[in-house]
C-alpha cells in the first residue's frame, strides 16, 4: 500500500489537516505565534512545500514556560498520585498506537524516511510511553541512620519545568523519550522540537490532552533553533533542559547554560565502529553492517559508520557489503516497499556529498554508490545512495567526522589490539558493535571501547528497557531506561532528630532558659 497526504483516522483526522497547525500548542490549546511568523513545512522527498509551522520566538517560549511552571507549580501534576500519572501516559500511549498509520505517514512526509521505518519509530514511541508509565510508581527514595541519633529520609522530587529540545532524525521518539520520562515523575515539560519535523511532536500536545494530562504539563513550541530553541535553553524558570542534537549546537547550549550555572544533560553526535572479526559469520555480518550505516538513512545518531574489518576476510566481507548495499531499495518514503528515502534537504544532501567527494579525490576507494539518485515522482527530493568507501586511514575525516547520510568507511585492522585502538580513535562514544564468535574477545572489547552502548553480533536495537546515551563528546545522561528519570529528579535529604538537640555552644539556649536568666535567644525563625 501506498499511503498519502490524505491518509484519515477513524475520528477524521487526516495527514493534510495535521500539516497546517494552528500554531504552538501551550497551556493545553493552539495559540497563534505571537510575531505572526509562520515556516514552511517541506516534504524533503519532493522539495515541496506541504504545510506550516508556527516560527516561535522567545515571546512564545515565555508564555509557555509561563504555562509550564504554573502547572507545577499548582501540583495539578506533580502533586497527582503516580498511579494517576501512569494512567495518563498509558492513555496517551494507546491513542498513539491507534493513530500509528496516520503519525507515521506524518513522520515520513516530514523527514523523508521509509514508511516502513516511519511505522517502527511509533511502535517505540509506544513502548516509551508504556514505559515510562511504569516508571511513575517505581520512584523511590531511601532512608538511613545518621549520626546524633537523627533518622534520614532522602526524598526524590521533580526537578520542575523542563526544557526539551530535539532533532530531527527521530522526531516523535526521541521527544517522548524526553517528554515521557520527565512527566512520569511529575515534571511539566516545554517541547521544542527540530523545525525541520515538527508536526508529530505538536500532535502529540493535543494527544496528551485527550489523554487526560492537565493543561500546561506539556506545551510544544515550533520554530528555529536561534529563535525558539535558545531563548528556551536560556530561560531562568527552565529547572532543568535536556538537549538531542549536534555536539556543535549542543556545546552552545552548554556554554550559554554554564553562564547561568543552569543544570542540563545532552545526547550528542556519534562515530560509531563496528568492528568484525575473522571468525564471524561474514554474511550475516555483512547484512548487519549495512543495516548499521545504512538504516534511517544513516541519519541516526547510533549509525555503525566506520566498520573495521580484520584483513583475512576483508575482500570478502566489502563484495558482501557492497552487494547488499547495492539492493537497497531507494523510493518515495510513502512506498511501503521503500528501504532508504530522502535526506533531510538539499543542504544536508550537499554536505553528506561533499564528504565523498573529498574522499575520491583524496585516493579513497568509492566501493559502490557515491552519487545522487533521482526518484520518479521525487524529483525535487535529496537521495544519495547507500555508499561504501574502503581503504579508510585513522585520521581522513571521513573515519573521523559525524557524516549523518548513508555513508560508511571500512577500516583494515590485523590484531585486536589495533581494532580496539581504532575503535576508541574518536572524540564520539555512543555506540559499539562488534561482531565475533569468540565470547572472551566479546568481553574484552567491550570492556576496551570507550562508547555507551555496545553491540555484540547485534546492532541497532535500542529498546526504552536498556540505557541509551554517550560518554566522551558524545554527551552525558541517558535517555531511556530508568536512567532517564535520574535527569528530571532532585534528591532532598530530611534530617529528624530523635534525641534531644545536644547543644553546640558551651551554654546553650536550653540550659540557660531553665536557669531563669534573662539572655536573649536569637533564633532562626
Ligand atoms: P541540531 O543540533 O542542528 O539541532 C537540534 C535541535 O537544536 C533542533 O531542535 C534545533 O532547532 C535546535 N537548535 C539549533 N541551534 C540552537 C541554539 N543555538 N540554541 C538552542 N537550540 C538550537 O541537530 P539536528 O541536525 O537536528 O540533529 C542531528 C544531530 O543530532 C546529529 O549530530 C546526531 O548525531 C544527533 N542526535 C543524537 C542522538 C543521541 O541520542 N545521541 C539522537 C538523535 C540525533
Amino acid at each position: 500500500m501506498t499511503l498519502t497526504y490524505d491518509h484519515q483516522t477513524a475520528d477524521g483526522t487526516t495527514a493534510q489537516s495535521l500539516l497546517h497547525p494552528i500554531g504552538h500548542y501551550i497551556a493545553g490549546s493552539w495559540q497563534p505565534p505571537v510575531s505572526s511568523q509562520w515556516l514552511d513545512v517541506v516534504d524533503p522527498s519532493t522539495g515541496a512545500a506541504v504545510g506550516r509551522i508556527a516560527a516561535g520566538d522567545a515571546d512564545d517560549i515565555a508564555l509557555a514556560v509561563k504555562a509550564a511552571r504554573a502547572s507545577f507549580d499548582s501540583g495539578i501534576w506533580s502533586g497527582l498520585a503516580p498511579s494517576d500519572r501512569a494512567t495518563v501516559l498509558r492513555s496517551a500511549a494507546r491513542l498513539v498506537a491507534e493513530q500509528t498509520t496516520l503519525l507515521a505517514t506524518i513522520e515520513s512526509i516530514d523527514s523523508g524516511k521509509p514508511i516502513k521505518e516511519a511505522e517502527g519509530d511509533i511502535a517505540g514511541v509506544v513502548d516509551v510511553l508504556d514505559y515510562f508509565a511504569g516508571a511513575a510508581t517505581k520512584v523511590v527514595g531511601q532512608t538511613m541512620s545518621l549520626p546524633e541519633a537523627q533518622l534520614g529520609i532522602v526524598l526524590r522530587e521533580p526537578v520542575g519545568v523542563v526544557g526539551a529540545i530535539t532533532p530531527w532524525n527521530f522526531p516523535l521518539y526521541v521527544a517522548v523519550w524526553k517528554a515521557a520520562a520527565a512527566l512520569s515523575v511529575g515534571c511539566t515539560v516545554v517541547l521544542k522540537p527540530s523545525e525541520l519535523a515538527s508536526i508529530t511532536c505538536l500532535h502529540l500536545g493535543e494527544l496528551m490532552t485527550k489523554a487526560g494530562l492537565p493543561d500546561g504539563a506539556l506545551n510544544v513550541v515550533s520554530g528555529l533553533g536561534a529563535t525558539a530553541g535558545a531563548p528556551l535553553s536560556l530561560h531562568g524558570d527552565v529547572d532543568m533542559l535536556t538537549f538531542t542534537g549536534s555536539t556543535a549546537t549542543g556545546s552552545k547550549i552548554m556554554e550559554a547554560r554554564a553562564r547561568r550555572a543552569l543544570p542540563l544533560q545532552v545526547e550528542l553526535g556519534g562515530k560509531s565502529p563496528l568492528v568484525v572479526f575473522a571468525d564471524a559469520d561474514i554474511a550475516t555480518a555483512a547484512d548487519a553492517a549495512a543495516f548499521g550505516a545504512f538504516f534511517a538513512q544513516g541519519e541516526n545518531c547510533n549509525a555503525g559508520s566506520r566498520i573495521l574489518v580484520e584483513r583475512s576476510i576483508a575482500s570478502e566481507f566489502v563484495r558482501r557489503l557492497v552487494s547488499v548495499a547495492e539492493a537497497i531499495r531507494i523510493g518515495a518514503p510513502l512506498d511501503q516497499k521503500t528501504e532508504l528515502g530522502s535526506l533531510i534537504s538539499p543542504e544536508h544532501l550537499a554536505k553528506v556529498e561533499g564528504f565523498v567527494d573529498r574522499a575520491r579525490a583524496s585516493g579513497v576507494t568509492v566501493a559502490c554508490g557515491g552519487s545522487r539518485v533521482t526518484i520518479a515522482g521525487c524529483e525535487g527530493g535529496s537521495f544519495y545512495r547507500p555508499t561504501v568507501l574502503t581503504d579508510v586511514g585513522r585520521d581522513h575525516e571521513v573515519f573521523t567526522e559525524e557524516i549523518f547520510g548513508p555513508v560508511v568507511t571500512v577500516t583494515v585492522f590485523d590484531s585486536e589490539i589495533e581494532a580496539a585502538d581504532l575503535a576508541n580513535a574518536t572524540v564520539y562514544g555512543l555506540a559499539a558493535g562488534v561482531w565475533t564468535q569468540d565470547i572472551d574477545r566479546a568481553f574484552r572489547m567491550t570492556r576496551t571501547i570507550r562508547s555507551g552502548y555496545v553491540w555484540i553480533n547485534t546492532y541497532n536495537t535500542t529498546p526504552v528497557e536498556a540505557p541509551f546515551g554517550g560518554v566522551k563528546r558524545s554527551g552525558f545522561g541517558r535517555d531511556t531506561a530508568m536512567q532517564a528519570i535520574d535527569n528530571y529528579l532532585v534528591w532532598k535529604t530530611v534530617a529528624i532528630s530523635t534525641v534531644p538537640f545536644a547543644g553546640w555552644y558551651r551554654a546553650s539556649a536550653r540550659d540557660l532558659d531553665t536557669v531563669g536568666t534573662e539572655r536573649e535567644v536569637v533564633s532562626d525563625e
